[in-house]
Formats: C-alpha cells, structure tokens, sequence
C-alpha cells in the first residue's frame, strides 16, 4: 500500500523531537510540503538541514497569542497532526491549578485553537482534510502521578469525536492515535528507561515489547492518507494489546 501526499501542505506540532519529528520526515517523504510547529529553535534548525525543502515554524503553543499568530501564517494547511504533548507527573494530592493548566493548555486547548484556524481555512476553501490528534493509551487507563495528562487525554479523544461529528460534512475527517508507553525524551524523562519501572508494564502487553517511533508514525500517515477515507472519529490504540490484558 503505497501512500503519497504529493501537491498537499502538512503542519506537524510538537516536530521538533520524537514521534513528530520523525512524522514531519515521513511526511516530507511522502511528497508533502511540510511546516513543523515547535517550541525549541534547535530543534528547528536541524531538522531544516536535514529536509531543506521544510518549514519551520518556531512558537510556544502554551501562548495562545503566539499560536494564532503563527498558526495563521502558515496559510491553508490539508493535513494537520497534532502531535505536541506534555506531562508533568504529580500525585493527585500535589497536583497544583498551575499544573493542571500548563498540561492542559498544551495538550487540549493548544489542539482546539489550532485545529479551529486550519479547519477554517479548509472549510473556506471547501477542500476537505484530515487532521489526526497524538492522544494516548493513558486516556483509557489510569496511572499514578499522571492526573492532569489521563485527563487531558481523554478530553482530546472525545473533543476529537466532536470535532469529527461536527467536520465531517465538510469532507475533513478527524481521528485520534492512542500509542502505548513509546521511548522518546517523554518517557526517559520520567523514567521508563529504567527496566524495575518499565517491567510491569511491558509484562501486560501481549506482544511483548514497547511501540516504536515507526509504528507510531505509520498509522498517523494511515488516517491522514485517503486509504482511511471512511474512518472518521475513532481512536485507534497502538498498544501491542495491552488493552487487551
Ligand atoms: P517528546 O517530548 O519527545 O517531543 C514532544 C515535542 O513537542 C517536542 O519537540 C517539544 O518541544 C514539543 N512541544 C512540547 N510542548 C510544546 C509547546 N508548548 N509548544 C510547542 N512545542 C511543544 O514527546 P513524544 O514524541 O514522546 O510525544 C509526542 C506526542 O505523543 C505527545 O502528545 C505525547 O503525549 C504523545 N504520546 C507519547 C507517548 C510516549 O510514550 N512517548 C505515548 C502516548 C502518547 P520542546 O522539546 O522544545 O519542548
């Protein structure tokens, strides 16, 4: 099955490490004309040296100011994934109001404003799309120290249902990719490098392994493409079955 997104504009947030890094290339390989959202300039700059065809576009999606700004400059976008995706563990007793902001507003609000100014543009031009939002398993399962993330999560998933119900008319399908514990800076971060943390949680995933950065990126490129033309509002884990344990 091949997948190609030749003459269409693709915006990736969150691009500049991990699994939207690794989809802006996928993307740009694809035949996309690529802009990547992302807060560290670094980051922007080698992934620019690496894909010189790129477009980088540097902003802190915790700044809603910032965001329409730069969200609007990119002009009519067809693909949009929203990858960008922050935790901050604290157990339920110490979660703190600013915490729970800082999480949310990246990870719920940030894909609601900019979701809006594409979904816009896409509407206007009566054009369709398909955006795909990076969720996660942790929307379905609960864990320790992950309060603000599971609920953000979950208020993704089922704002991405809305969003699907309510887009779907103007031929822009909406859809969610729910992946398992992936090893990106996210997870070492936190500690799931480390095998006493990670072990109790790999001996519940059926396939016996973690998600890699790949398995992660095909299906986002899956529900972009028009091979996924009738999936429209779903959640699809990438798990290894741990759901299923
Ligand atoms: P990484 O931390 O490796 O990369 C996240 C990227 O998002 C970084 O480039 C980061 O930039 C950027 N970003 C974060 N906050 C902002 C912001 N406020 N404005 C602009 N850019 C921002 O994470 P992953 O690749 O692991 O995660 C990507 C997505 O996948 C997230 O939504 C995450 O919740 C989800 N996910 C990850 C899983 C995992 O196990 N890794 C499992 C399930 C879901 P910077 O470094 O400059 O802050």
């Amino acid at each position: 099955m091949e997948i190609r997104f030749d003459g269409k504009k693709a915006l990736v947030t969150g691009a500049g490490k991990g699994i939207g890094r690794d989809t802006a290339k996928a993307l740009v390989k694809c035949g996309a004309e690529v802009f990547v959202l992302s807060r560290t300039q670094e980051d922007l700059d080698s992934l620019v040296q690496e894909y010189p065809g790129i477009r980088p576009v540097q902003c802190d999606l915790g700044d809603p100011v910032a965001t329409k700004a730069a969200v609007e400059s990119v002009g009519p976008i067809d693909l949009l994934v929203n990858n960008a995706g922050i935790n901050i563990p604290q157990a339920f007793l110490d979660v703190t109001l600013d915490t729970f902001d800082t999480v949310m507003n990246v990870n719920v609000r940030a894909v609601l404003q900019v979701s809006q100014i594409i979904a816009k543009g896409m509407v206007e031009r009566g054009t369709g799309g398909s955006i795909v939002n990076v969720s996660s398993l942790a929307s379905k399962i609960s864990a320790k120290a992950c309060t603000t993330y599971c609920a953000s999560k979950g208020a993704l998933d089922i704002m991405s249902k809305v969003m699907a119900l309510e887009l779907g008319p103007h031929k822009i399908r909406v859809n969610t990719v729910n992946p398992g514990i992936v090893m990106t800076n996210m997870m070492r971060k936190i500690g799931y490098d480390d095998p006493d943390k990670a072990g109790p949680f790999l001996s519940r995933i059926p396939l016996g392994k973690f998600v890699e950065v790949d398995d992660v990126v095909h299906a986002i490129l899956y529900l972009l493409s028009d091979k996924a033309a009738m999936v429209n509002g779903a959640s699809l884990p990438i798990d290894g079955g741990f759901l299923t344990s």
